[in-house]
């Protein structure tokens, strides 16, 4: 059993028969697991045992000091910035609070108990601010009680301090390979699971196309989001399902369940395993039509199961993923190495790689201080960044347009809403591809660019867009988010995001139509591209090419394989016709059980 307060609770193991919990969320990962349960602490921090050993004491009081001088530089650093951007009255509260951490009385505090108590400088401190916020809060004086908010976020910015020093993830801690269930992962946080400890999470928060998802699936981590408030009663138990095909978690499942969930996660790797068996298949249609299946990766490691499951090429890089957990970020030549390797894996295959999509949900570490906004998705984010910030935008495509001649290798714009922008960032490429021949580098010419559609913009003005591009990625993930106005991390309006809703094909049918007419690619590598539901809507919709998750693959070219291009034909034509995403789905769920009889059905049927 762990100590109290620390990071992370595990029930008690009892013998008594407990009930058993259905919970249902959003399925983002794909995959079952089942094993013990872990309970992250829901503080939105990761706490260490609040409890240290005496001989820790001394290395305690060290790492107490360190992180109070850090945040205390860091305030200050902050209002000198505030002075400049905001305003002395904004400033003067950020000095305030640096004068605070630098307070004696509080390093005196926190350090007594360290000491006396044996204590986690963490605890320490958090038991010293909460004192004294609530001190403040009972006061009369509603001008000192406004203050207890100033406390806290002194608070967090030393905790921040604090646990950033700490070398070890929550995961270190885990005393078996387990489920972590936690109220929510960032995409930073899920990027170092370790599957060999996490056979899977479940999270509160979260919405289906989050990067916190991708990252899950990327790692074939299962995983089921958007649970809803699930931990209090998680603490009560001791195991669980996850179940990341159906979106299911069952707390403490009976005996019968278990074994159930066993089964079909034996019968599901044995399915895999044979299909995968079939990489070398063409993507062909029954009457012949070819289809280009292509990998999206974020680590490099990803590469070796886009060539063993048959990828052509790897469609999209998200190149940002090797930002997320860098401070500082990497400098141009490790950008060069990571993406020479990468190139230099596929052997020739094709690789389109996306400049930095980071902002919104994807907040590098040494970013996360300098941001905050109100409406991030809607905010400086993904193109619009790297157009504003030329040192992280150019030595980003120095490092792209040095590693373009080691291979066939295309550049993707996310992102993008307007022509202007493409216009400024095709400039930009020029630019730098000058300034590198001039420093002696060898430069591919006519390196091909392309763009992310992924805001209704971008779909509406694509017939003079694809005048401008030598390709287009629609990105459906965001695409749905934009057009439904449905934030894709948001559990709490996640019934409405789809890529069903007949907005949503319309909009992929006009980028489509005018790739056509204008003779470029278009590919899908949004999550839609890599679902089988959806291959022959995409297919009847003209779509020749489709970039996904590695491990979709194998299911996706057994759906090619298994239709003709005029049904495909027929059923797109028909789910345009429709006017929900519902009428959409069951369109498409009855098209696919009648041309692919065998797909399988849910593990659980029973639970449904
Ligand atoms: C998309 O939006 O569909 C996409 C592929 O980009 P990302 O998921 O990284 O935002
Ligand atoms: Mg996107």
């Amino acid at each position: 059993m762990q100590p109290p307060g620390t990071s992370i609770s595990a029930p008690d193991p009892t013998p008594m028969a407990a009930p058993m919990h259905v919970l249902r969320g959003i399925a983002v990962s794909p995959g079952i697991a089942v094993g013990p349960i872990v309970v992250l602490d829901t503080r939105g921090i990761r706490l260490p045992p609040r409890k240290i050993t005496a001989e820790a004491v001394k290395r305690e009081l060290e790492r107490l000091d360190h992180g109070l001088e850090v945040a205390g530089r860091e305030a200050e650093e902050a209002e000198g910035e505030a002075r400049t951007r905001l305003g002395p009255q904004y400033a003067d509260i950020l000095a305030a609070h640096a004068r605070m951490i630098g307070d004696i009385t509080l390093r005196a505090a926190a350090r007594a108990r360290v000491e006396h108590e044996q204590v986690s400088a963490e605890h320490a401190i958090i038991e010293v601010l909460e004192a004294h916020a609530t001190r403040l809060e009972r006061l009369r004086d509603s001008h000192l009680a406004a203050r207890a908010a100033d406390v806290r976020d002194i608070e967090a910015r030393i905790l921040g301090q604090l646990i950033g020093q700490r070398p070890k993830s929550f995961q270190d801690e885990l005393p078996t390979p387990a489920l972590v269930l936690a109220q929510d992962l960032s995409p930073c946080e899920t990027a170092g699971l370790d599957p060999n400890r996490v056979l899977g999470f479940a999270t509160e928060a979260g919405g289906r196309a989050s990067h916190t998802a991708i990252v899950a699936a990327a790692l074939e981590i299962p995983a089921v989001v958007g649970l809803g408030k699930f931990l209090d009663i998680a603490r009560q138990c001791r195991m669980a399902v996850i179940d990341g095909d159906e979106g299911l978690v069952i707390l403490d499942p009976d005996l019968p369940t278990q074994v159930r969930y066993r089964a079909a996660a034996v019968e599901r790797s044995a399915r895999f395993h044979v299909l995968s068996q079939q990489a070398n298949l063409p993507a062909e249609t029954l009457d012949s039509t070819r289809v280009k299946l292509w990998g999206n990766i974020e680590f490099t490691a990803e590469i070796d199961a886009c060539v063993k499951l048959g990828a052509e090429g790897v469609g999209l890089f998200r190149t940002e993923f090797l930002f997320l957990n860098a401070k500082p970020p990497p400098s141009e030549d490790q950008q060069f190495q990571a993406y020479a390797a990468v190139i230099r894996a596929l052997r020739g295959r094709p690789i389109v790689i996306r400049t930095l999509d980071l902002g919104a949900d994807k907040l590098g570490r040494y970013r996360e201080s300098a941001y905050v906004e109100s409406n991030p998705f809607l905010g400086l984010r993904s193109l619009r960044l790297s157009l504003r910030d030329p040192g992280l935008f150019r030595p980003q495509l120095r490092a792209l347009l040095r590693a373009s001649t080691l291979g066939d290798v295309r550049i993707l714009f996310p992102l993008l809403t307007t022509l202007a922008e493409l216009r400024a960032a095709r400039a930009i490429v020029r630019d730098v591809a000058a300034e590198l021949v001039a420093e002696g580098h060898a430069v591919r010419e006519n390196l091909p660019v392309g763009i992310m559609v992924e805001v209704p913009a971008a779909a509406l003005m694509a017939d003079h867009l694809a005048k401008e591009v030598d390709f287009f990625s629609i990105g459906t993930n965001d695409l749905i988010q934009y057009t439904l106005a449905v934030d894709r991390t948001n559990e709490t309006v996640a019934e409405l995001y789809s890529a069903a809703d007949p907005s949503v094909l319309r909009l992929i049918a006009m980028v489509v139509e005018a790739a056509r007419v204008h003779g470029i690619e278009v590919t899908v590598c949004g999550k839609m591209g890599g679902e089988p539901l959806y291959t022959m809507l995409l297919l009847g919709l003209g779509l020749r090419q489709l970039s996904m998750p590695p491990h979709q693959l194998p299911e996706v070219r057994r759906v090619i394989r298994g239709v003709r291009i005029e049904t495909a034909r027929a059923v797109a034509a028909e789910a345009l016709r429709l006017d929900t995403a519902q009428a959409v789905t069951a369109l498409l769920e009855s098209a696919l059980r009648q041309a692919l009889p065998d797909t399988p059905e849910p593990a659980a049927p029973a639970i449904r």
